[in-house]
């Protein structure tokens, strides 16, 4: 479960077309990071990948089921924003728990992902606080545990550190590494940051206005990066 596979996909915003005709096969259980300057497409062609946009023409596969026009709900992915979107009258508990109870399900096993997801987020004492009162890397770790008690088939994650500070953003970047090490869930991570990029993806996509250049390892990309504006982003002499 994870794998998502993206065909001549492309999206127009009235008649300004984003993102070109665009392929892509993400593996099952990779970590893949889609990185790129702003306004080349990354968000848009992750919340195509959610359901949240439409898809102009072609088509995505979630597990080799044509998803192009399911609805967000059935996609069976966790979006997670760098807004967090946390409910700010609500308790940590109460926002981690809030797709569970949507969803009908039972209030045991709703305690048990509960106490399971704050323990690997180390959130266990804070279940009880609202949104204010947690720090911001906190508040980035309820976001994050309000999508690992669906068990998601991927997570998406857009930019979700760059609301904290450069210190907390490091060790951010190794709870995320090491919650897909432990998760072994398929996760797209869109970044501006090439470090972050390099740092934690399996494989990195390299997104140049609506098109992407060139896909690999980070090590691939450092050492043989198929143009200048990879070798330029990636940081590599070509
Ligand atoms: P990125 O995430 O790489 O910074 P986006 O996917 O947000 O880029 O945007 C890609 C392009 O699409 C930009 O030119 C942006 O202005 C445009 N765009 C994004 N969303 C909309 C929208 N809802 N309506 C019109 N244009 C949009
Ligand atoms: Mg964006």
């Amino acid at each position: 479960m994870g794998s998502i596979t993206l065909k001549q996909v492309t999206k127009n915003f009235d008649e300004v077309n984003v993102i070109k005709p665009l392929d892509l096969h993400i593996r099952d259980g990779e970590f893949i990071v889609f990185v790129g300057p702003s306004g080349c497409g990354k968000s848009t062609l992750l919340r195509m990948i959610a359901g949240l946009e439409d898809t102009t023409s072609g088509s995505i596969d979630i597990d080799g089921e044509d998803a192009t026009n399911m609805p967000p709900a059935k996609r069976g992915l966790a979006m997670v924003f760098q807004s967090y979107a946390l409910y700010p009258h609500m308790s940590v508990r109460n926002n981690i728990a809030f797709p569970l109870k949507r969803a009908k399900v039972a209030p045991a096993v709703i305690e048990e992902k509960i106490e399971k997801a704050a323990s690997m987020l180390n959130l266990t004492d804070y279940l009880d606080r609202k949104p204010g009162q947690l720090s911001g890397g906190q508040r980035q770790r309820v976001a994050i545990g309000r999508a690992i008690v669906r068990q998601p088939s991927a997570f998406l994650f857009d930019e979700p550190l760059s609301n904290l500070d450069a210190s907390l953003r490091v060790n951010m970047r190794l709870e995320i590494s090491q919650l897909h090490k432990s998760l072994a869930t398929t996760m797209i991570y869109v970044t501006h940051d090439q470090v972050e990029a390099m740092t934690m993806a399996d494989r990195i996509a390299v997104f140049n206005g609506g098109i992407i250049e060139q896909v690999g390892t980070p090590l691939e990309l450092y050492q043989k990066p198929i143009n200048r504006f990879v070798a330029g982003f990636i940081g590599s002499p070509k």
